[in-house]
């Protein structure tokens, strides 16, 4: 398992993490037993993730491939992750020159995660919205914050919906 280090600020976490038995397992750095897949249900996954490694990514590559602001991450030893379905993989070419295989739902276009192009022990990189319990895997850090949208910091200030009200616009959201 990637070993990211315990988060110094991970008590001023607390609050937001509405689950006593989250907040123990984050307590204990304990594993926690996942599993999740894509929006179509071709693509699925059962894994161990440590929540200490929930982790937001705010790279530019990251929000291309993600389609969004910013990816969440949560990361899998490859000893406990398994995946069926048959996904297929786009290698990208990271900036430090490394590579990086990304799976994705060949039907639905769900990503799902990335590992290292290597021969050595994996960890994947497990997109945290496929997660079934994703609820309980609130992120503890962000990386790459020099590229963030300069408006993510400002979300809470907007007016909220608790449904679609995307028709104020004239369009539908998905
Ligand atoms: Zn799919
Ligand atoms: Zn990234």
């Amino acid at each position: 398992m990637i070993n990211i280090g315990r988060n110094p600020f991970a008590a001023s976490f607390a609050t937001a993490i509405d689950s006593a038995a989250t907040w123990n397992k984050l307590k204990d750095g304990g594993a926690m037993k996942i599993d999740g897949g894509c929006y179509c249900g071709r693509v699925t996954y059962t894994a161990e993730v440590d929540p200490h490694t929930v982790t937001i990514c705010h790279c530019s590559e990251c929000q291309t491939l993600s389609g969004s602001a910013f990816r969440t991450l949560a990361f899998a030893d490859e000893r406990t992750f398994a995946l069926s379905g048959a996904p297929k993989s786009y290698i990208k070419t990271t900036e430090s020159g490394g590579r990086r295989e990304l799976y994705f739902c060949g039907e639905c276009g769900t990503p799902i995660c990335s590992s290292a192009v290597s021969d050595g022990p994996k960890a994947y990189s497990i997109r945290v919205g496929t997660i079934r319990q994703r609820a309980d895997l609130p992120p503890l850090q962000q990386i790459w914050f020099r590229s963030a949208q300069a408006w993510v910091t400002e979300l809470a200030a907007l007016p909220t919906f608790q449904k679609d009200a995307s028709s104020n616009f004239g369009e539908k959201a998905d």
